[in-house]
């Protein structure tokens, strides 16, 4: 396995410890699998690296280690058949660390980082998985079905339960989060307007 992996890894377990909102949603899988694959470059790698820093410096080691695997992640094609696919893969990518067809194989639940780029909204979706972000790095809003938004910075997490629909938007600064997956993992998200339609690819 490349060591930028096996850095990740380290730092998203760390992550996991010190976070009681991860900690109570899942535990952190003991058992992994090894799981090299072809990287799918991403023109967000390249970008990924303007990530801010912590200025708490507390989250400081993650961001690095995310952006250093960005160059051989195998970054998702989610929504890029969709009719905003193009434009959402301008300011959106997300690799997956953990999970079925991740670098670190488990079953129990899924880990991305996702990226998204200043001044952008990523429009409503939902999937049946529950889901948990933790905001690594920048800030963003996170609307969430019958909630007022919230603006959340380094260390903030939110809550989004099974099929209820939620969206992230990005002012000033870009955002970089960890999300976590449990539940019914191998449906795919689907965009809640039909007309952005086309199924995503998950
Ligand atoms: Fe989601």
């Amino acid at each position: 396995m490349d060591p930028r992996w096996t850095t990740l890894l380290q730092e998203a377990r760390a992550a996991h410890g010190a976070s009681p909102e991860l900690r109570d949603f899942c535990a952190f899988p003991d058992a992994l699998r090894d799981q090299p694959g072809e990287p799918r470059p991403d023109p967000l790698a390249t970008t990924l690296q303007d990530a801010p820093g912590d200025t708490s410096a507390r989250w400081q080691g993650f961001r690095d280690a995310a952006c250093a695997v960005g160059p051989i992640a195998r970054w998702r094609d989610t929504y890029r058949h969709t009719a905003i696919g193009a434009d959402l893969h301008r300011h959106f990518g997300c690799y997956e660390l953990l999970g079925q067809d991740a670098p670190y194989g488990t079953e129990e639940m899924r880990g991305f980082l996702v990226y998204q780029r200043p001044g952008y909204h990523y429009p409503a979706h939902h999937h049946p998985a529950e889901e948990i972000y933790l905001v690594v790095t920048g800030e963003a809003e996170f609307h969430l079905d019958g909630h007022a938004p919230r603006r959340l910075g380094p260390g903030g997490t939110v809550f989004h339960p099974s099929g209820l629909a939620h969206a992230l938007t990005t002012h000033d600064s870009p955002v970089l989060a960890w999300v976590l997956w449990r539940g019914e993992m191998d449906r795919r998200p689907v965009f809640s307007d039909p007309a952005l339609q086309g199924e995503a690819q998950a």
